[in-house]
């Protein structure tokens, strides 16, 4: 690391991260990024479901409808663009009870109104015939939804910054910043040395970590960092390939998209996530959630049999609205919000901001001079 005034730097090399030093990159910044891990995207951009989603679920008014759809379509383009690994896969949100058929309702008209341009309403039997493990009611179908392989888009992101002469400083954990006229002033430790860097705009994309990060940074009003709650998503995995080929997703909660078929780019099924609102981050799976996942899967594929379920991986999803308070969105913060100059605060990344990343990143350029 040079002794520098950087034009950017960005604390956290995930899926968001990367996208946002990417943008400031190719819009001509020079950037750095500080990550406390030895490789890019280890923490939550590697324990997610790897789902390129359309959109269809989000509030009319939230940052989630504004940015999916676009992010879906840019997400194509990009994957396209780099020949990297994305399969589209279609995905089907099924209803195996009468009473999950107006919450079809709902989710179909809020993704007419968020501009999801292809969505369809199909039959039981439709979905049976595509699918014959798939037994459900009725059914929407989702042609846009895709799965891509996440470690090569990082990659790309990371290729396209170090191409426009940015870098990542790894195992460089963010200490505190100060504020001096308009430079930030960032203290980070490295091999046990602690190190200033300077920096005209500062950029908190540490996902799980953002509220930790905000507390320390000394200029920030304390009213201005939100409380990020954590739920953790467990996966059980199959490592088995079932011939199904599109996602299928069970009707949501407030909290998450249902215990959903994922799909790894070797088309072998995994289950989940699930919802476990936790205070410590631990990405052990309990063998005992076994059951729960087996009770909601077998509404959806009643023929499951329950020795292939393994307990997987787990990720941890950013908060903003504790268990029972309802949907949580991102919040984005700039000076606008907290009246810091060249500052932005990224909370609440949770799904989908992988899909979102290209347009997150286009948005965040906006918030900065
Ligand atoms: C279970 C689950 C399933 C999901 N599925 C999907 C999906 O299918 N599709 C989708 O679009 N989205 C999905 N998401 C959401 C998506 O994974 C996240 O929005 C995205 O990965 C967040 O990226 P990030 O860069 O904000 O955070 P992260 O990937 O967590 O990156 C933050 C980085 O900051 C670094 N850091 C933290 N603190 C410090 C510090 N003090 N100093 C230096 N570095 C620091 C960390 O080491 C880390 O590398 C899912 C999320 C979860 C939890």
């Amino acid at each position: 690391m040079t002794e520098n005034i950087y034009d950017a730097v960005i604390i956290g090399a995930g899926v968001i991260g990367l996208a946002v030093s990417r943008k400031l990159a190719l819009e001509g910044k020079e950037v750095l990024i500080i990550e406390e891990q030895g490789q890019v995207g280890s923490v939550t951009s590697s324990r997610n479901s790897g789902v390129i989603h359309a959109g269809v679920y989000y509030d009319k008014n939230s940052l989630k409808a504004k940015f999916c759809p676009e992010g879906n379509r840019r997400m194509y383009d990009y994957c396209n663009s780099r020949s990297i690994p994305h399969i589209n896969t279609g995905k089907f949100i099924v209803a195996t009870s009468n009473n999950e058929i107006e919450k079809l309702e709902n989710i179909y008209n809020q993704a007419k109104d968020a501009g999801v341009i292809n969505i369809d309403k199909v039959s039981g039997n439709y979905i049976s015939n595509k699918e014959p493990l798939v037994k459900c009611i009725e059914g929407l179908y989702v042609p846009s939804s895709g799965i891509v392989d996440t470690s090569l888009l990082m990659r790309s992101y990371l290729g396209d910054i170090e191409d426009k002469g940015g870098m990542v400083s790894y195992n460089t954990h963010f200490e505190y910043a100060d504020l001096s006229k308009d430079l930030f002033k960032i203290t980070v430790t490295q091999n046990n040395e602690k190190i200033e860097i300077n920096s005209r705009i500062l950029i908190n994309a540490t996902g799980i970590f953002a509220e930790k990060v905000a507390n320390n940074f000394f200029f920030l009003d304390k009213s201005d960092i939100p409380k990020t709650y954590f739920a953790k998503g467990n996966y059980f995995e199959t490592s088995k390939n079932f011939g199904i080929k599109h996602l299928i997703y069970p009707v949501p909660n407030d909290a998450s998209l249902g215990l959903h078929l994922g799909l790894d780019m070797s088309m072998s099924v995994r289950f989940g996530p699930d919802v476990e609102w936790t205070e410590d981050i631990n990405y052990n799976v309990n063998k005992d959630r076994e059951e729960m996942f087996y009770n909601d899967i077998i509404k959806y594929i009643p023929s499951l049999d329950r020795s292939l379920l393994k307990p997987g991986y787990s990720g941890i999803r950013p908060k903003l609205k504790n268990k029972g308070e309802g949907k949580s969105d991102f919040r984005i913060d700039s000076v606008n919000e907290h009246g810091v100059l060249n500052l932005v605060n990224l909370f609440g990344m949770e799904s989908p901001g992988l899909t979102s990343s290209l347009v997150i990143a286009d948005y965040v350029y906006g918030l900065v001079s």
